[in-house]
């Protein structure tokens, strides 16, 4: 049995009187690809926000490589720079160049030299084909382009996951698939990846399960085949038909 990179058991979050996430039980083992799936405000933000300790849960534990999430301080710091987060909207600091947005987290964080971190951010920047890009803002960028940076930026971290929440939903059609593609190669070199997304393409090819929530609930989970082909509940049922 593999060990779990991540573990949650019975995570419940409210926001005042809204119930958002119910006794989520969710395992994803080092390597894993899960992708996450279901309608809008089912709380999919919220639970990779709690994995990242962006959201306080209120009841239930969340164990990140072997170890309860810490509170604050040093130990929260290193959390953060073990799981990239990558968001709709980049994030990325638009008086920075794309360099330097990549090399901030490791020179600041991580504490390397600035010769280390621009030597292995120029490395991930050509992985993601943006290096002729370096030297340019944010600004001077396509939406494709500025997401590939952000995906660099967190690789920077050297994290032992990666977290994407909706990473293509605000890009222009024909800017998606180069994101996509950034994605799929890095599933297949063994990144451990959880993925809200409603590509369903990159659902049945890239996950290794799928993970269905709503009303902030986990409502079922299966090998992508089987859920797309097959989804036992209703409610999924009725999703997917909505949406492919
Ligand atoms: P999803 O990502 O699946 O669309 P979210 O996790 O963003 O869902 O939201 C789940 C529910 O929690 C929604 O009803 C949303 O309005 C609510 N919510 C999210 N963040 C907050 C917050 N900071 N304060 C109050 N309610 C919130
Ligand atoms: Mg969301």
């Amino acid at each position: 049995m593999p060990e779990p990179l991540i573990e949650l058991n019975a995570v419940n979050k409210w926001f005042g009187s809204l119930h958002v996430l119910r006794d989520v039980n969710l395992t994803v083992d080092r390597g894993e690809v899960v992708v996450v799936i279901g309608p809008s405000g089912s709380g999919k933000s919220t639970l990779c926000r709690a994995i990242n300790r962006l959201e306080t849960i209120n009841s239930g534990t969340i164990i990140f490589d072997g170890k309860p999430l810490p509170e604050e301080g040093k130990q929260l710091a290193r959390l953060r720079s073990e799981v990239g987060m990558v968001f709709q909207s980049f994030n990325l600091f638009s008086h920075l160049t794309i360099l330097e947005n990549v090399t901030l987290g490791p020179i600041k964080v991580r504490r390397e030299s600035k010769a280390v971190a621009k030597e292995r951010a120029m490395k991930l920047l050509d992985r993601v084909g943006i290096g002729n890009q370096a030297d340019k803002h944010p600004g001077q960028l396509s939406g494709g382009q500025q997401q590939r940076a952000a995906i660099a930026r967190a690789l920077a971290m050297q994290p032992k996951a990666m977290l994407f929440d909706e990473p293509t939903s605000a890009l222009d059609p024909e800017m998606v698939g180069e994101v996509l593609d950034v994605m799929t190669s890095l599933a297949v070199e063994g990144m451990t990846m959880i993925v809200v997304t409603h590509e369903m393409g990159f659902a049945r090819h890239a996950a290794k399960r799928v993970v269905f929530m709503a009303d902030g609930e986990l409502v079922e989970q299966a090998p992508p085949a089987e859920f797309f082909d097959n989804p036992r509940s209703e409610r999924a049922r009725d999703f997917l038909s909505k949406v492919l």
